[in-house]
């Protein structure tokens, strides 16, 4: 096995970084792709990269040698977590994008969290440099605190100030992420062998059908091969490149959008090349089978409302996380606020609202629900269709309010629930026996008064005779008041109690009774 892992580590090739950016809002994700894109085409290709195709290529020069890079051209961490939810590890390198004349904003702090969790490394593009107002200075003591300490002041995170509006220094940025990569990561693959990867994006056209998207990680894809990219199957008909020319064959880290699949595969699908066709498309059935179990398997593992207590109970769960989205932002917060108040059992069991916002449910609330096995809360608003059925096809609850104290209520029952109730004995009454009745069909029934408090039917019972207690675990079987049934009887009311087949009554006797409660929690 040994000279089997050498000689395969004989075929690996340096492959280069696959990079994506994220970052706040407005803070020139767009932007920075677009300065990156337009500055570094790769030869020959006068036009500039002239397709969306969900990733592109570039090449840049470092320490005199010709270096490439690969971007995913969707900016955000949305596309990340989607590709994270499904299992698929496609960055290598994260750049952080932080507008200068901004500074550290929560969709800042949620991308550096996704890409630190990932274990991805971090180059921070600290963007609009150009503005006035800019203070590079504060958003590296901002991020310090989040642990990205700048090399300058001593740490290892590369820092570099750029305008994406200029085009102001993007080569140094560039820079900045082959030396991370080379300093952090050990970026090989071998280009030898069927090819490997991840569908990064992918629709239906109607001319040409399905239209993938993917970015081969190992070995090499050729126009030709048969493939499986998750449920669809195929064989390569033609692949282009993101400058819309043919591509007759992919090596690592290289994306191509591939035509000739069954059906469109889902953005984070691994895909595979095999040698025939009839492999590929077993594979996929398999897939499919095995996506259907899964997805039942998911439903089951999922945290709901309803099934909270039980995993709480089963020792499976002790935190139900929470994501709040809401119309308006007073809402979200009074929501959380009022969800922040419940005693949910303290160290037993706790809630948690792992993200909140104002709008839509997106496709992004419903990934982190996957990731962090969440519950959605909708306060007034509603997904859009194909979250819907992200949601149905994750197993994610959606529960929907329009009533703020309606959804403090369900969520604090659901908390609630999952403590094991404490019940205590609660005494309800006693009564005499004054006479005792023979009948067919409840036995023996005591004609009593009721001394103090109630008798309950259904309630516990024990006998009293001469001060002690002659019979326990008895239970009021029949409850009676004249010739009708009773649920109970007050202090100073005659009844006719039936002990069910206990017949052992005699006058005198005192019947008391007592039922369990469930302890109020303080
Ligand atoms: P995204 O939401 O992060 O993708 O941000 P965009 O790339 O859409 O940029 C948001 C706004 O900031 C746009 O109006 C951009 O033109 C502007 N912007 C982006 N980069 C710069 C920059 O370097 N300097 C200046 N002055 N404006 C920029």
């Amino acid at each position: 096995a040994e000279a089997n892992a050498e000689e395969e580590n004989d075929k690996l090739k340096f492959r280069s970084p696959v990079v994506t950016v994220m970052g706040h809002v407005d803070h020139g994700k767009t932007r920075l792709l677009d300065a990156i894109r337009n500055t570094n085409v790769i030869e020959g290709e006068a036009g500039g990269i002239t397709q969306h195709i969900g990733a592109y290529q570039i090449h840049t020069e470092v320490g005199g040698e010709e270096r490439y890079l690969t971007f995913i051209d969707t900016p955000g961490h949305e596309a990340f977590t989607a590709m994270r939810a499904r299992g698929a590890k496609v960055t290598d390198i994260a750049i952080l994008v932080v507008a200068a004349d901004d500074g550290v904003m929560p969709q800042t702090v949620e991308a550096l969290n996704h890409a630190q969790a990932a274990d991805v490394p971090i180059v921070v593009a600290v963007n609009k440099i150009d503005k006035e107002g800019a203070s590079p200075d504060k958003i590296r003591g901002q991020l310090t605190e989040y642990g990205l300490v700048p090399e300058e002041y001593g740490g290892d995170t590369l820092f570099v100030d750029v305008s994406a509006r200029q085009s102001l220094n993007i080569d140094e940025l560039l820079e900045a992420v082959v030396l991370t990569a080379d300093g952090a990561l050990e970026l090989k693959a071998n280009p030898n062998k069927e090819a490997r990867g991840v569908a990064i994006e992918a629709n239906l056209d109607k001319g040409r059908g399905a239209v993938a998207t993917v970015l081969v990680q190992s070995g090499t894809l050729r126009v030709g091969d048969a493939i499986v990219a998750g449920v669809a199957h195929g064989r390569v008909r033609a692949m282009f490149d993101e400058n819309g020319n043919n591509v007759e064959e992919a090596g690592p880290s290289r994306p191509v959008q591939v035509l000739g699949l069954s059906t469109v595969p889902r953005a984070g699908d691994t895909f595979l090349a095999t040698e025939e066709e009839r492999t590929a498309r077993q594979i996929a059935e398999k897939r499919e089978a095995a996506d259907r179990n899964a997805q039942l398997a998911k439903r089951r593992k999922r945290v709901t409302l309803e099934s909270f207590d039980e995993a709480v109970a089963e020792g499976k769960m002790d935190t139900l996380n929470l994501i709040i989205k809401g119309d308006v932002s007073g809402a979200v917060e009074a929501l959380e606020e009022s969800l922040m108040k419940i005693d949910a059992g303290g160290d037993e069991v706790q809630l948690r609202v792992i993200h909140r916002g104002v709008g839509a449910i997106t496709q992004n609330d419903v990934n982190l629900a996957t990731v962090d096995n969440a519950v959605i809360i909708g306060f007034n608003v509603r997904p859009a269709e194909r979250v819907a059925e992200l949601a149905d096809r994750e197993g994610v609850e959606m529960k929907f309010y329009s009533v703020i104290y309606r959804a403090i209520e369900e969520i604090e029952q659901a908390v609630k629930g999952m403590l094991k109730p404490e019940y205590e004995e609660v005494e309800l009454g006693s009564a005499e026996v004054r006479e005792v009745f023979r009948s067919s069909k409840w036995g023996n029934i005591a004609g009593s008064i009721v001394r103090d408090g109630l008798i309950k039917r259904n309630a516990n019972a024990r006998l009293v005779r001469d001060g002690s207690v002659v019979a326990e675990k008895l239970k009021i079987e029949s409850l009676r008041r004249f010739k009708d049934d009773a649920t109970e009887v007050r202090e100073g009311y005659e009844c006719g109690i039936g002990l069910g087949s206990f017949n052992d009554i005699k006058e005198g006797d005192i019947i008391e009774t007592w039922e369990m409660r469930e302890k109020p929690r303080v």
